[in-house]
């Protein structure tokens, strides 16, 4: 499933091509995705420019020149390739943008948990996708202070509180799980009992986990086709996460990574390690 790393890369890799870029035609090969895509939208978003294009928790965001976002969200299997024509549809594509100067991007999702909608640019964040949506990670807001300030007096392990999108956003369960192991944090550490110093740390290794997937997940991109829904090359360098049973990778440690369910969630964590 792509997570806020894997959508970063998308951004990254369609911002440059289509910024600027009249919208010639949106054409829909299926009526409904996870959701039914509206009957308008194609006349809300045709002979509009891009304005800008960004990332907001695992949406991706098209503002346009009519003050409408074209709102994109990838579900469980979706890419987005950026092709020279739209000649050749791939399997399961179900929709396509044709911007001039012959660029097209064409929306693959073989699940079809993805989805489309166009909404006005100055209600975005009141939308009700939106409206519920934590801090994102890689910003300043998010530091030791407002992670201390979720945390305390809750009774709920630390991992769950981290991926709960109303307080922190885009923080996966392998994101979770592997941020936790370089904090030395046990995942079922209860969040009253997280103390400022445990904060500052978590905070560290969280922009450093999803930075580090960004960096990775850039490098297996190339330049007409751009895949999201993998984990780039950052699954070969994971500490804990799917190591059951394996040493943990700290030499002075090499105790084995255990693997618990928190939440119904596989967590993995090394029991020297992590406290
Ligand atoms: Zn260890």
């Amino acid at each position: 499933m792509p997570e806020l790393p894997e959508v970063q890369t998308v951004v990254n890799g369609i911002k440059s091509k289509i910024n600027k870029h009249k919208i010639l035609r949106f054409k829909k090969y299926i009526s409904k995705l996870r959701y039914p895509i509206q009957k308008n939208l194609s006349s809300k978003v045709e002979s509009s420019t891009v304005t800008t294009v960004f990332r907001r928790a695992k949406y991706i965001i098209i503002n346009l020149s009519n003050n409408r976002s074209l709102v994109i969200h990838l579900g469980m299997s979706g890419r987005i390739i950026i092709v020279k024509n739209n000649k050749k549809k791939f399997k399961h594509t179900h929709f396509s943008i044709l911007f001039n100067k012959n660029l097209v991007i064409q929306f693959i999702d073989p699940r079809r948990f993805g989805y489309i909608f166009v909404t006005e640019t100055a209600s975005l964040e009141k939308h009700r996708f939106f409206v519920n949506l934590g801090v994102e990670p890689l910003i300043g807001q998010f530091n030791d202070r407002y992670l201390l300030n979720v945390t305390k007096n809750k009774k709920s392990p630390i991992k769950n509180i981290i991926m709960n999108q109303k307080y922190i956003v885009g923080v996966g369960n392998i994101y979770a799980s592997e941020a936790l192991f370089m904090s030395g944090i046990h995942p079922s550490r209860l969040g009253k009992d997280i103390t400022k110093r445990d904060s500052e740390k978590l905070v560290r290794a969280i922009k450093s986990v999803l930075k580090k997937s960004i960096k990775l997940g850039g490098s297996s991109i190339n330049d007409h086709t751009m895949v999201s829904g993998k984990m780039g090359y950052f699954q070969n360098k994971l500490y804990v996460y799917g190591r059951e049973g394996s040493k943990c990778v700290k030499r002075s440690c090499q105790s084995p990574i255990i693997r618990i369910v928190i939440a119904q969630r596989s967590s993995f964590y090394c029991s020297e390690c992590q406290r």
